[in-house]
């Protein structure tokens, strides 16, 4: 069998700048494993500008940014499989993965990090009624399809779900010369970044119809036409409301879903709000020496944020194999972080004050719209950040950043809680 101190599952954005941390902090041999036949993940069908401002002041696209990192990997010399699927992780390590070069081989890890990323919600999972005819496309396939393989899925689009890679989707095709005729989204607000409603709609004149859905798809043998109708407060269609669209495309953006069979199949305890591992500041989950970083462990809005995240998973995975597997479980007391009063979650949903490092970034999504309002933290019952956003949305994701020396003169610390407070 082969042995690596560090073996990470999944070469996009989150799997790269892990196993480069891991790598510059020392350890060994790390192993990046892919299905793909590059690296980078999702990043290299997204052709469109915005990435790195954060992490390079830079406006870069997709695969500009994702190359960065993968020359970084080469210099470090870290060793990678592409057309690899990992298929198995076992609880004492041991990946079992294939690819046709090399069929089903196991690799005993010392530790593991998790980066498969997320897959996208399909209409399966969103019970919209009519016939299955050809032409309704995820909205991230019918972006593979345009940006990677050059095939124009449709001509008169309609997208439901205005999540940001509908909001991109809406604006690659019109530029690609189909008729974009209107993005319906089922919730009174966008799921989406406000700059990629303003620059993937609003430049291009592409009506978003908030609090509505798709109630019927018309055409059997390909898609001729939508009915889309608002909907009440239940997210029921109002009768009397329909509208019906002619088009041949109707191209799906209604959330996306972490990829976690591998880590449900070993035992990794899951968030029932993210579908993600909960883990402590480590980004260590419930099996020790199990790491998640990026979309496998909450969705992001936007990359920097997944680099970053996935160092501190490469830099704490490192610790855990330097120190023999003892580090980071010996260590002071693991204090739980309460989301409450509009935040939805936080990641990580612990923290240990005596192991953290001088300053943790705390992140999370609110549960509605909130306008001038603070997102406050408190330590027990004191709060010690009050701080005022002018809007706070669904769609993008938000942080606070704690500090160990507070946390660590606060005296009987037993619960940190983050939430809204409108003063
Ligand atoms: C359409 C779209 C537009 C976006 N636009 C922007 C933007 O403008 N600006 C911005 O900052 N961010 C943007 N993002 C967000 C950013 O691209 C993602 O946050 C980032 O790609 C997530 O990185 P990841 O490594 O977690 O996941 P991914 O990029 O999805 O990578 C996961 C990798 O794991 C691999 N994998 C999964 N399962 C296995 C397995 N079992 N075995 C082996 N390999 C496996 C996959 O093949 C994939 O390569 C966008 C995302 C999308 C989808």
């Amino acid at each position: 069998m082969l042995e690596y101190d560090i073996v990470v599952v999944g070469g996009g954005p989150a799997g790269l700048a892990a196993a480069i941390s891991a790598k510059q902090a020392g350890v060994g041999s790390v192993l990046v494993l892919e299905r793909d036949r590059e690296l980078g993940g999702i990043l290299n069908q997204c052709i469109h500008n915005g990435f790195g401002l954060h992490t390079f002041q830079e406006e870069l696209t997709g695969p500009e940014y994702a190359a960065r990192f993968i020359e970084r990997l080469k210099e470090e010399r870290i060793a990678y499989k592409l057309n690899t699927m990992v298929v198995e992780v076992s609880k004492d390590k041991i990946v079992t993965a294939m690819s046709r070069k090399e069929g089903l081989f196991e690799i005993q890890a010392k530790a593991i990090i998790l980066a498969m990323g997320c897959r996208e919600r399909s209409r399966g999972a969103l019970n919209i009624p009519g016939y299955r005819p050809a032409g309704i496309y995820s909205a991230g396939t019918a972006q593979r399809l345009v940006n990677m393989e050059g095939y124009m899925p449709g001509r008169e689009v309609v997208i439901l779900g205005s999540g940001d890679i509908g909001l991109i989707m809406a604006r690659r095709m019109t530029l690609e010369g189909a008729k974009v005729k209107v993005v319906a989204e089922l919730m009174p607000y966008s799921g989406g970044l406000k700059r990629n409603i303003v620059q993937c709609l609003d430049d291009f004149g592409i009506p978003l119809k908030l609090s509505h859905t798709v109630v019927d798809i018309a055409g059997k043998e390909r898609v001729e036409g939508v009915t889309l109708a608002k909907v009440g407060k239940d997210r029921r269609p109002i009768p009397g409301t329909e509208e019906y669209y002619p088009c041949d495309t109707l191209l799906l953006s209604c959330g996306l879903i972490p990829e976690n069979e591998l880590s449900r199949g070993m035992g990794v305890e899951m968030s029932p709000v993210t579908f993600g591992p909960l883990v402590n500041e480590c980004l260590e989950t419930n099996v020790g020496g199990v790491f998640a970083c990026g979309n496998v462990l909450h969705v992001h809005d936007l990359v920097d944020f997944v680099s970053e995240e996935a160092s501190v998973a490469g830099k704490r995975a490192a610790e855990y194999v330097q120190s023999g597997a003892k580090h980071l479980q010996s260590k002071g007391q693991d204090i739980p972080i309460r989301a409450a009063g509009g935040v939805r979650y936080t990641v990580p949903c612990t923290v240990n004050p005596d192991r953290m490092d001088e300053e943790h970034t705390l992140r999370f999504r609110v549960g509605d719209v909130y306008k001038g309002c603070y997102i406050s933290v408190y330590l027990n019952q004191e709060r010690v950040i009050h701080r005022k956003r002018p809007v706070m949305a669904p769609g993008e994701m938000e942080e606070a950043i704690l500090k160990r020396e507070q946390l660590l003169a606060f005296q009987g610390l037993s619960q940190v809680t983050v939430k809204i407070e409108t003063q």
